[in-house]
Formats: structure tokens, sequence, C-alpha cells
């Protein structure tokens, strides 16, 4: 494990990348921390990359501009671009830049400002947003805030480069969610960050767009400026990559919830994406893929307490003290009833319904089975239930008047909690407490899946029992478990 206490140690060979999120640049307070920590690292890695997000709460807002212009909304769109506009000047204002420079960053804001305008134009007058069309909004947060925080470096004497992703991170044509392609994107990384890093010049990425070959703006996911990091990492044979956050690190559940969580000092990379799959929103679930085939050691760290060392996420298995490592909630989601008693040995029809929610490009977020086949359970997100539910019907349309099929059904507002640990694999007993915790609190479980890797249980429960569970495992399974 790299020490990275120590000022101008030998890190080796490779650059450390380091992505700062939404918060961590959200404001002038916040951006005077980010650049002090840029500035400490610098005098301590030979060579340093940056990734960007945008401001908090700027990309829901890109993402209202574009719905409303759909929704031939102007007054929506132009009140949520004032709003924009409004963020950016007034943290420019209570940044440190000279007067000269103050200028340049209000203009180069006015300009992406411009160009939102005209999209959402575009876009009203078509009366529809296309994912494509979705992409090339939700990237002005980040290429606006890249230019903010590389024009402030400047003043503070760190020579950097401001880098747009869709120059940078090549993809398919995925929009919303793009795949990147990895011969194609070192490619790009040998010619346009390599030279900047022998001269010794920062550069600063936008996190989360990327683009095609052709050069059209693709973006990587909701918070995928981790993942534009991660594959960054891998592209530059990094030493290792931080992602810079507004808690302590990766905690046993998520501290807007259960205010007792603790921070974990280690990790592996399976189990934290297990966790991110599962909806710890401290990381993009992608993020660990490059990092953990090549080794890179990553760490998340808190930005408003730069000392405290965080979490240490690597391939190494630690030593656990207890046999759940975590506890994590996906809120928003729907549980889906396919039921009959013609069902029974009936070949093919779990394959139809799932080809059914394919079709739909919703995805399956949890399955369940009941073991006398009579039913299938799956959990997909709120927003597909209606088009999901459509689909099954058309597909099932036989069974259902044949009455093989009697019922395919919704439970809206329910939530996925999973219970997360590497001991729970070897250890009988922990679904016992798991369940055990929950009665106690009369909550009822509606669903229950074991994750195929064998450390991770998931459980459906009501949308307003969610906290209550999650608290409960939290105390009398991670807390009181490792007593
Ligand atoms: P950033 O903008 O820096 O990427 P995010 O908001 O995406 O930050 O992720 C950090 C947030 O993740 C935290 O503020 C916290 O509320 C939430 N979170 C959810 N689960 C966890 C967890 N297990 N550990 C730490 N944070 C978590
Ligand atoms: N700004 C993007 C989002 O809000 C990406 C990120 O923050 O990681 O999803
Ligand atoms: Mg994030």
């Amino acid at each position: 494990m790299a020490d990275n206490k120590d000022a101008n140690i030998d890190h080796g060979p490779g650059p450390l990348v380091m992505k700062f999120g939404g918060t961590s640049v959200g404001s002038p307070e916040a951006i005077i921390q980010t650049i002090n920590i840029i500035k400490k690292q610098r005098q301590e890695w030979k060579q340093l990359v940056v990734v960007v997000s945008a401001m908090s709460g700027i990309t829901n807002l890109l993402i209202s501009c574009a719905n409303d212009a759909a929704a031939d909304n102007r007054e929506g769109y132009t009140n949520s671009i004032s709003l924009i506009r409004k963020r950016h000047l007034e943290t420019v204002n209570d940044l440190p830049y000279s007067a000269q420079s103050r200028e340049k960053v209000n203009a180069t804001i006015q300009e992406y400002l411009d160009r939102l305008h005209n999209y959402c134009v575009s876009i009203q007058t078509m009366g529809e947003v296309t994912h494509r069309g979705m992409d090339a909004i939700t990237s002005l947060g980040e290429r606006i805030n890249v230019r903010l925080i590389s024009e402030l470096l400047l003043e503070q004497a760190i020579p950097n480069q401001p880098i747009d992703g869709d120059q940078l991170i090549v993809t398919d044509d995925t929009f919303q969610n793009a795949r990147p392609l990895r011969e194609l994107t070192i490619q790009k990384v040998n010619t346009l960050i390599l030279p900047l890093l022998r001269d010794n010049v920062v550069p600063i990425i936008t996190g989360f767009l990327s683009g095609t070959e052709e050069g059209v703006v693709t973006t990587l996911g909701r918070g995928g400026s981790d993942y534009t990091a991660a594959v960054l990492g891998d592209c530059l044979g990094a030493q290792e990559v931080w992602t810079w956050t507004d808690v302590d690190g990766v905690m046993t559940a998520d501290p807007s919830v259960v205010a007792d969580a603790k921070v974990i000092s280690h990790l592996t990379f399976d189990e934290v994406s297990e966790m991110a799959y599962f909806g710890a929103k401290v990381l993009h679930p992608k993020t660990m893929r490059p990092l953990m085939e090549k080794d890179i050691p990553l760490w998340v760290k808190n930005t408003f307490n730069p000392s405290f060392a965080g979490t240490y996420i690597s391939n190494e298995t630690q030593k656990t003290t207890g046999v759940l490592t975590c506890v994590t909630i996906i809120r928003d989601v729907s549980l889906i009833t396919v039921r009959g008693k013609g069902m029974l040995g009936v070949p093919g029809v779990a394959a139809r319904t799932f080809s059914a929610v394919a079709k739909k490009n919703a995805s399956v977020l949890m399955i369940s089975q009941s073991s006398s086949e009579q039913s299938i359970c799956f959990v997909i997100l709120n927003h597909d239930e209606i088009k999901v539910i459509q689909s099954l019907k058309n597909e099932l349309a036989f069974e259902l008047s044949s009455g093989d099929v009697d019922a395919i059904k919704a439970i809206s507002n329910v939530v996925i909690i999973t219970a997360i640990g590497a001991g729970m694999c070897h250890t009988p007993g922990v679904s016992a407490k798991i369940f055990g915790a929950l009665g106690k609190k009369n909550i009822n479980v509606i669903a229950i899946a074991q994750g195929s890797s064998e450390y991770s249980i998931s459980m459906v429960v009501a949308k307003e029992e969610a906290d209550a569970a999650v608290q409960e495992i939290h105390t009398e399974v991670i807390i009181n478990g490792t007593k």
C-alpha cells in the first residue's frame, strides 16, 4: 500500500489521477480546498492528472432544461438557465481571480449558456429530446467547470490545460451510458496527455463526458466522473487513482441515512463493485473494472478533511472484522411478479419474460423465483414499470388468455436493501441475524435474493420502511455483530 503522506517520495513512473466530485467543486470554499489539494499533490507526485465534475446540482438542472424544452415549457428552461448562470457567476465572484481572469471566465460561462439556450430552442421546436441531445446538454456542466478551475490554477502559477472528455475518451454510441473503447482511448491519451505530463503541465479533464469515434458527444452515465478517472488511470498506467468527495471514504452505510456509519479503511475491488452496484452512490459501479484488471489502487478521500487517509481499495483481501461490511439501498424501484399455476414446468416462460423486459431496454436489478416455479419476481427501476408491464402483457398474451399465467403485477414504491460482506459466505446464520433484526422492528420483507458472488443478500421492502431497515441491519449485524 502506498504511503501518500510523505512529501517528495518516489511514487514510480506512472501519474496520480485525482477526481473531484460535484460537492468538491460546488462552492467557492470547496474550490479553494480542491486547489490546495492539487497544489500539495503536485509537490509530491512527478505527474498529476485532474478530473473535474460539474458543480453539485448542475447536471440535474441541465436535465430539467432539456425536459422542459421538450415539454414546450419555455419559462421552465429559461428559469433553470438563470439558476445555472447565477450559481456560476456568484461562485466566480467569490474566488480570488484577477479582474482580467474573472472577465475571461464570465465570458466563458456566458458562451456555454448561450449554447445551452440554443440547444433548448431546438429541442422545443422538435418537441422531443433524444438521448444524444441529452448528452450534448448534460456535458455542459463539466465543460464550464474545468475552465473555471483551470483559470484559477493558472492564477496560482500551476501550469495546466483544460481538456474536454469528448476529445479524449472514445466510446460506442450508447448515449447516456456509453462504453469506452480502450485502444482508441489510449491513442488519444498518448497524443493529448503524455506531452503535457512530460512538460509538467497538469491536464484538467472533464469527468462524465466522452465522444464517439466520429466526435459525437456521449456520457458515461450519472455519476460517471469516477469512471472517467478509472478509464484514464488504466489508459495512462497510473500509479494510483484518488476520488475526492464529501465523506471520509466508503462507509458501512450511507451516512446521510445512518448517522453512526463508519469509514471502512480497506476494501477489495469486488466488494466495492458489489456495494456500488447495489446503490452506494460514493462510486460509479463501473469504476472498479479497469482498475482491478491493472491492479491500480483506488483511494476515496474527503476534500473537506484531506488529512484523513480515507478508504483504500485494491485486489488485496483485507482482514475483515465482521461478517458484514456494508448495507446499501436502491430507491425508486418496482417489484414485478409474473404468476400462474400453468407456469409449473412450462419451459421458456422465464426466458420470454426477461426478453420482454430487455426489449424495453430496462435493466433487471434483482431476480427472485419462488421454489414452486409458480411465480417469477424481479425488480426494475420505477420509471421503466409502465413500459415493462405492457411488454410482458404483449409477450404473454396467449398464456394470459389461456389462464396459464393469471397475473402480471407491479408493486411500485419499494426499495432494495443489500447486506454485503466477503465474510458472509463462510459464516452460517448471517441471514438469520439479518431477518431477525428486521423482524424485531416488524419490517416486512417482500422478496429476497442471494447475490451470485455469495457475499451479498438483497431484500425488497416498502419504501416507508427503507431507512429503518438499513439502520436496524447496520446496528444489529454490522456494529453489534463485530463486538
Ligand atoms: P461526488 O459528487 O463527490 O461524486 P456523490 O454524491 O456522487 O459525490 O457520492 C458521495 C455520497 O455518496 C455521499 O455524500 C453519501 O451520502 C453517499 N453514499 C451512499 N452510500 C455510501 C457509502 N456506503 N459510503 C459513503 N458514502 C455513501
Ligand atoms: N455531473 C455528473 C452527474 O451529476 C457526473 C458526476 O458528477 O460524476 O451525474
Ligand atoms: Mg459521484
